[in-house]
């Protein structure tokens, strides 16, 4: 339905009147084809996981414990459930008493909630640029105003996060929280230094900051090395929301709040105003799943999975892609963020990344200003190995093919061009 046609358009309330839905996303209901390589989804390879135990776990909780399973539940979650989240945290070192939990329907519920309970219009949220697309979506569903802070291959750049803390007290206002991914950030691929993980919470102490901590994918380091938490350095100043999503299934929708005891209880309140509370079956197969079966091993297999296609996709980029165009080294998760010389558009190049059967998620849609022209997130996370060779094939054929027509425009004089050979370039480009 087109927008001027649409018979309510007066009657919808004002955090929906900007809201519309992207051609982009016409065009991923055509890269689900099968003949084409997708690195658009954020998708985790379910295929990984031992199905024959997810199949026992569901059987079981069905067989012995059928009647409270398809029951009504409490809002904040069950104390079970949140009992087995607390082992899991800490196998990544991310301190949490099980009575500081919510659950929710994944951690994008999470986002949602919590934009609800801070978030009046026209508040002001500090957020990596660029960050998580669901996020901005929450946030800006929320009305809120939501300013980037650069990052690099070392994450946020906490001193211009400074920067912007001190320009805006001068204005007299302030950041209702910074939101950060601080592993495996999605889309950049980057993960934040200790050192400045450090400094982000010396810096949540001397301007009094709340910081939104989105972790989805601290456990999927290759290495299975994990960094400090932010909640670990300054728990009273952090919400910090986890999923399952990546670590055993996003189709089981379960996610979790770890927030101080005030902002808790908000959040429960709010929880029960919008779906009442979680469902009973689905937080019984992750209790199931975390307390019967091996969880441990299963992300260890996750990482082996996730490693190799890193690997593969790196190495076909090195060996596909024309000068000029730069990407992030990822040490852990899903993603590699891509960025290409000025004159190439990577909203625009879909359709015919998409006819040359491949396809990616444009930059824009991960920054609420409109940058991010010259960028795209790869995906390496579902796609089989065998595959992500030969559409980053693909890839790298339209885009040399694009630089020979941006040559031909700009000339070698190409501003972006020129900054990349001369090493000028900083930041993950822009
Ligand atoms: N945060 C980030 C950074 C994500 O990448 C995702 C999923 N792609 C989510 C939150 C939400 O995931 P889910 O709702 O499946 O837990």
């Amino acid at each position: 339905m087109r927008l001027e046609t649409d018979p309510y358009l007066t009657r919808y309330a004002q955090r929906v009147q900007g809201m519309s839905a992207s051609e982009i996303r016409a065009l991923f209901a055509v890269a689900a084809r099968p003949e084409i390589v997708s690195f658009a989804g954020g998708m985790p390879a379910t295929s990984a996981l031992d199905m024959e135990a997810v199949e026992a776990v569901a059987a079981r909780v069905i067989r012995e414990t059928g009647a409270t399973a398809l029951q009504y539940g409490g809002g904040q979650g069950r104390p079970e459930l949140r009992r087995a989240l607390v082992e899991v945290m800490d196998h990544q070192g991310v301190p949490a008493h099980a009575d500081d939990l919510v659950i929710t329907v994944g951690g994008q519920q999470a986002l949602e909630l919590i934009a609800k309970c801070f978030i009046d219009p026209g508040d002001i949220v500090l957020a990596e640029g660029p960050t998580y697309v669901g996020g901005i979506g929450a946030l800006t569903s929320h009305q809120a105003d939501i300013r980037h802070v650069p990052m690099d291959a070392d994450g946020l750049q906490v001193d211009l996060l400074e920067e912007r803390l001190h320009a805006l007290a001068a204005e007299g206002r302030r950041a209702k929280f910074v939101y950060v991914i601080p592993n495996h950030q999605n889309p950049a691929g980057v993960s934040m230094s200790i050192e400045r993980r450090l400094r982000l919470a010396e810096l949540a102490d001397e301007h009094d900051l709340l910081i939104l901590e989105d972790d989805p994918y601290g456990l999927l380091t290759f290495n299975g090395d994990t960094l400090p938490s932010i909640r670990s350095l300054v728990p009273s100043r952090v919400i910090y929301v986890g999923t399952m999503s990546k670590t055993f299934a996003p189709g089981v929708r379960t996610g979790w709040i770890v927030a101080p005891r005030p902002i808790r209880d908000k959040l429960v309140l709010l929880r029960e105003a919008a779906d009442l509370c979680p469902s009973n079956l689905t937080q019984m197969v992750v209790e199931g799943w975390l307390t019967s079966q091996p969880w441990r091993e299963q992300i260890k297999r996750f990482r082996e999975v996730y490693r190799d296609k890193a690997d593969t996709m790196l190495g076909a980029l090195g060996d596909e892609m024309p000068d000029g165009v730069t990407w992030t080294v990822p040490v852990g998760a899903f993603y590699v963020w891509l960025t290409v010389p000025r004159g190439i558009d990577t909203s625009d190049l879909l359709a015919k990344a998409i006819s040359n059967r491949v396809a990616y998620v444009p930059g824009r849609g991960f920054y609420a200003d409109g940058s991010g022209g010259n960028q795209m997130r790869l995906c390496f996370s579902y796609p089989e190995v065998e595959r992500i060779a030969e559409g980053v094939q693909r890839l790298g054929e339209l885009l040399h093919a694009e630089l020979e027509l941006v040559t031909a425009v700009y000339g070698d004089d190409a501003p972006q061009l020129r900054a990349r050979r001369t090493g000028q370039a900083s930041g993950l480009g822009g």
